[in-house]
């Protein structure tokens, strides 16, 4: 560890103990060039959030290609970008906050899906079509009919 004051690379512990919640290894050290005496905090690197896809590879959940991917779905529709990159965090939040380390890809389509239906029905459906994996057609018409009843709603 480079000493503050002189900078000399070349230090010995002399006291070594873990922070009062134990999220932290506190350490005193001394320089051995010119015995200052400085603190030193060792923490437990937080992994980043991992997306298990269906063939169990695993990639860094990107936040960029959510929004991507919900942008795609609202292709063509008045749909403010702020409003998708708003419900891209909030999506990647929510996985972070349920899933904690590794959140599988069809959690993931689900919380977009979750997002989509609030901002706008035509990309939530767009968006269903392809990420929910319809068996037939008559489940994708069903998908459709529940939307149209919820837009009939006063
Ligand atoms: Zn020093």
């Amino acid at each position: 560890m480079k000493c503050p004051r002189c900078g000399a690379n070349d230090d010995r512990v002399v006291d070594s103990r873990e922070s009062a919640e134990g999220a932290a290894v506190r350490r005193r050290r001394e320089c051995l060039g010119c015995f200052l005496r400085f603190t030193t905090y060792e923490r437990i690197e937080t992994s980043p959030l991992r997306v298990v896809k269906k063939n169990g590879e695993r990639v860094g959940f990107d936040v960029e290609r959510v929004l991507a991917g919900m942008a795609r779905a609202c292709e063509k529709l008045d749909v403010p970008t702020e409003a998708l990159e708003t419900a891209a965090h909030r999506v990647e939040a929510r996985c972070q906050e349920e899933y904690d380390r590794e959140v599988p890809s069809a959690v993931v389509g689900n919380f977009v899906m979750a997002e989509l239906e609030r901002i706008d029905h035509v990309a939530y459906v767009r968006f269903a079509s392809v990420y929910r994996e319809f068996r037939d057609v008559s489940q994708f018409l069903e998908e459709l009919e529940r939307m149209s009843e919820v837009e009939r709603r006063p």
